[in-house]
């Protein structure tokens, strides 16, 4: 049997407390502790996306052009991050065997969805009214641990290059988006920009 996983009380993140301010390293920094329905990965690996830029100097502007400014403080960035789970919420693995500790997963730009609105009802959470992400409501990957939702996870194949994947949670799915729309004869203008 192999030795239990420690996991420390503080860690070290990259932190924004103000936008448009610096970005700092700091380490001690509260772990968190999964709850109900969540569960803790251990940070492999995290790309940066434009959008984290924007977002921690207070450029950041929705598909309507005005600027989001409803962002968490102090702010953690990173949605293109790879984890690997460490640590089960309580009652978890008795209420989904298939989530395990040394699991492979995502750590996308989307972080929660309510699946109570029309839209979760309906199969297409991915314009959930009540939607949170790892940009402007929830740290994200710029730290050592992230707590996740288990019912929300990206479980990837347990050989995938975290170097490989990582980007392709945000970067790639922007460039797929790009080139779909091109394909289907939809022009950019049209859409208000890309977010990505
Ligand atoms: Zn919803
Ligand atoms: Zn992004």
């Amino acid at each position: 049997m192999s030795a239990p996983i420690q996991i420390p009380e503080k860690q070290t993140v990259a932190l924004v407390r103000t936008l448009g301010g610096p970005v700092e390293l700091v380490d001690d920094y509260p772990v968190p502790k999964p709850g109900h329905n969540e569960v803790l990965a251990k940070v492999l690996y995290t790309g940066v996306c434009q959008s984290d830029l924007h977002t921690k100097s207070g450029t950041a502007s929705g598909a309507d052009n005005n600027p989001i400014t409803a962002i968490k403080l102090p702010h953690i960035g990173g949605h293109e991050g790879i984890g690997r789970l460490i640590a089960l919420g309580p009652g978890l693995p008795q209420t989904d065997p298939n989530i395990s500790i040394g699991t492979l997963v995502g750590i996308r730009f989307a972080s929660r969805i309510c699946r109570r609105c029309t839209f979760c009802l309906a199969g297409t959470e991915q314009y959930c009214e009540n939607a949170t992400n790892h940009l402007h409501h929830e740290d994200g990957a710029f730290q050592e641990y992230v707590s996740l939702d288990a019912g929300y996870l990206t479980i990837l194949p347990r050989d995938a290059d975290p170097v490989v994947m990582g980007p392709v949670l945000c970067a790639g799915v922007t460039a797929y988006k790009m080139e779909h729309v091109q394909r289907s004869g939809v022009l950019e203008k049209e859409l208000g920009g890309w977010e990505g």
